[in-house]
């Protein structure tokens, strides 16, 4: 017995029709590049499958490559929205390139009277495109459910599936009858209505990892800088600083304030001003390790991390950071400020984090008092007589 297909295309399209609707509403809610990818490939699906219904009329002829194309540039949307997942993106032609040679193929082997025009190569695209997306989603890193596993292995079994369409197609034909009982338009439309329902269900969860993702960089990140906020980076140096300790080690804290920050402001705009702060986060991270933190602290002043670092190393490192600050162009008619630094370091003795920020915070002070555009280190025993004279 062999399914019909028109039947099983109809009960396809219907449910593509459902699971479009409601997943336009959560992308409409949610903004998760992963649900708008989805509904995307939602889209292309129906479309494609639509297109196939007008097998067998006059319409055949444009219709069948269309839904070929549509169906095959699905399935990489499909692997476009597991990139998504993975903090990548696919390049507009990865996602042209194999919706293209498929139109090609589906026009060349008279598609007005051979549904199965360009078949060879619509089932080949399928099984990449598909496989694409199993490896993706399985390379997610999840921090909390495992959900991506299952998909990735659903994936991994449709792209086996359409390989195997594939093989059968290339070396029976798709009137052969292992072909029309197994790998016929019916029974893989019942498939892959069983994994869309699948797919869509899963995604939720998805989708609400991408979301709370998104809140956790919102909520540790500065948005102008994309250098840590004050309270994420206090935390995480805080946790680091015990960490060092505990293995004897310490770490270096430097202070960092852009020397008459507020000129820039009030000659050349807020704009401008801000292009300066930008350019200064830049300067850091291109100065320190990875392991190092740096944060805004406030307005106009950073604040940097640097484990295992003695005084002399963090001395070097500002001086890297003002050199690149220096050398950095701004918008038009616009010098960047020049920067002052408060360093200390708990190495060799150990000392609590607000500890070394007092201290910085004093040697900046005498940095700005001493003129400006300079460093000033102080160690643990000039930390009292800094602070005080910062005081008098
Ligand atoms: P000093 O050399 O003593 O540090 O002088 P200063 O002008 O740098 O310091 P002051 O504290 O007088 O001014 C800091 C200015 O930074 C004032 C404030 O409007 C500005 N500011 C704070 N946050 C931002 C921001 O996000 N963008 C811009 N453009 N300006 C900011
Ligand atoms: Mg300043
Ligand atoms: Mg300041």
């Amino acid at each position: 017995m062999v399914l019909d297909a028109f039947s099983v295309r109809v009960a396809l399209g219907v449910v593509t029709v459902t699971l479009l609707v409601l997943f336009c509403i959560s992308f409409h809610r949610t903004r998760s590049p992963y649900a708008g990818w989805w509904s995307v490939a939602l889209l292309e699906f129906m479309v494609g499958n639509a297109a196939f219904l007008l097998n067998g009329t006059a319409h055949q002829q444009w219709a069948n490559p269309v839904g070929n194309v549509l169906v095959v540039a699905g399935a990489f949307s499909v692997w476009a929205g597991a990139l998504t997942l993975r903090d990548m993106k696919a390049a507009p032609w990865q996602l042209a390139v194999a919706p293209v040679v498929t139109a090609v193929a589906s026009v060349l082997e008279s598609p007005g009277t051979n549904v199965w025009s360009g078949g060879f190569v619509y089932l080949a695209m399928m099984t990449v495109g598909i496989a694409l997306a199993a490896k993706d989603l399985w390379f997610i890193k999840a921090a909390h459910s495992q959900v991506h596993k299952a998909l990735s292995v659903a994936a991994g079994l449709l792209a086996a599936y359409y390989l195997a369409r594939w093989l059968v197609y290339a070396l029976e034909g798709p009137t052969s009858d292992t072909f029309r009982t197994y790998f016929g338009p019916g029974p893989s439309g019942l498939i892959s209505m069983v994994l869309l329902v699948t797919v869509s269900f899963s995604m939720t969860a998805l989708t609400s990892d991408q979301l709370i993702k998104g809140l956790k960089e919102r909520a540790t990140r500065d948005h102008l800088t994309g250098l840590l906020n004050r309270g994420a980076f206090l935390d995480l140096a805080a946790t680091e600083l015990n960490r060092l300790h505990a293995t004897d080690s310490g770490a270096a804290v430097v202070l960092a304030d852009l020397d008459h920050f507020k000129a820039v402001n009030d000659e050349h705009g807020h704009g401008a001003g801000d292009a300066a702060l930008k350019a200064f986060a830049e300067a850091c991270t291109a100065s320190v390790r990875s392991t190092d933190l740096i944060g805004r602290y406030g307005g106009e002043e950073f604040i940097l991390f640097l484990p295992g670092a003695t005084q002399e190393r963090a001395e070097s490192i500002a001086v890297e950071i003002s050199r690149r600050m220096a050398s950095t162009t701004g918008p038009e008619g616009v010098t960047f400020p020049t920067v002052s630094y408060g360093l200390t370091s708990s190495i060799p003795a150990a000392a609590d984090l607000t500890f070394l920020i007092e201290v910085a915070d004093a040697a900046l002070y005498s940095a700005k008092a001493q003129g400006r555009n300079r460093i000033v280190g102080a160690d643990r025993l000039q930390a009292a007589t800094i602070a005080d004279e910062a005081r008098s």
